[in-house]
């Protein structure tokens, strides 16, 4: 039975055949139309989840269903809605990029006719299609990469899986690659990602889940996650470097020259900060959000 989920996971877990369990008990629903980041430091479970939900992984215990469908009792529905980009580049070294993309419609049951609107869409809205009759091997890293994503898109999936996007793709690319995932999530693809660059989950996606050694130790949307941390970080920045850091010795401030980082709790004021500041003798030249939220919000989920 189709619902509004892009996907549903319940009670997941995954033992290894040498004892490692991956997966503790795992329960994760993303909606249709979500821009969601699963994170997690390495080893923590991130790419056997993706694996279980493209197939790639048995599961031990547990139920998927992609859009609705279950992935043990309808297998076929439920991968036509999703596409898959690994780490790793899997395609056929020595086929044209075209082939590669194309040859993929294949396993959906599309023929090449069908499928080629759809090829000349992506490797135009990626920047290959120049490249189209040159052997894949002879592409750069960063186009190998988008050669993933439009080959995972061939088939216009509802839910698109990216592992590690970015990695290794130069900050120029990276921008670039940003972009054309939002317009395609605009468009209504639901996106799910991995990624060691928090920044890059803080800009782009609306809800995440944090894995920690096999477990999910927060999920829901980023701004909400965010706000509810009981402390707030700014920073403020001072007409000269600034030297009394005993004045402020409740709050544990970070000093960089006339750059002073304090974290604000219910107990010290951002209000208290700033009078000891000023009584120091300080100009204060502006006060902001320290950058950077998400990740002190991933070290103290994931530090335990
Ligand atoms: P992440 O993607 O978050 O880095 P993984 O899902 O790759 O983490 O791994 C989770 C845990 O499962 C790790 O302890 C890893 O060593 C282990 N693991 C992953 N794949 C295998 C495998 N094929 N055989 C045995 N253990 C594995």
């Amino acid at each position: 039975m189709a619902t509004q989920s892009a996907f549903c996971i319940k009670n997941l877990t995954k033992t290894y055949t040498n004892w490692v369990i991956a997966l503790r008990w795992i329960s994760l629903t993303v909606e249709q139309g979500d821009f969601f980041a699963l994170l997690g430091p390495n080893g923590a479970g991130k790419s056997t989840t993706i694996g279980v939900l493209c197939g790639l992984v048995q599961k031990t215990t547990g139920s998927v269903e992609i859009c609705g469908y279950d992935i043990d009792t309808h297998p076929s529905e439920a991968r036509k809605y999703v596409g898959i980009v690994p780490q790793e580049f899997n395609f056929g070294i020595f086929e044209s990029v075209y082939d590669v993309v194309i040859n993929q419609a294949g396993y959906y049951g599309i023929s090449r006719k069908e499928a080629a609107p759809n090829v000349e869409k992506y490797l135009k809205s990626l920047g290959l299609w120049e490249k189209r009759n040159m052997q894949s091997k002879t592409l750069s890293g960063g186009m190998k990469r988008r050669l993933m994503i439009a080959r995972a898109l061939v088939h216009s999936p509802k839910l698109l899986i990216l592992d590690e996007p970015t990695a290794g793709v130069d900050i120029e690319l990276r921008r670039g690659m940003w972009d054309f995932l939002r317009d395609l999530n605009r468009e209504g693809t639901t996106i799910i990602l991995t990624t060691h660059y928090l920044e890059e989950a803080e800009l782009l996606c609306t809800d995440m889940a944090i894995i920690n050694k096999g477990m999910i130790v927060k999920q829901g949307p980023i701004k909400s996650l965010l706000a509810s941390m009981e402390d707030e970080s700014v920073t403020i920045d001072l007409d000269r470097p600034f030297e009394h850091i005993a004045e402020l010795s409740p709050y544990t401030p970070l000093i960089q020259n006339e750059t002073v980082d304090i974290t604000i709790s219910r107990e010290h004021t951002l209000d208290a900060a700033l009078k000891s500041i000023h009584k120091a003798g300080y100009v204060i030249k502006n006060i902001r959000p320290k950058s950077g939220r998400l990740e002190e919000f991933f070290i103290r989920n994931t530090q335990v």
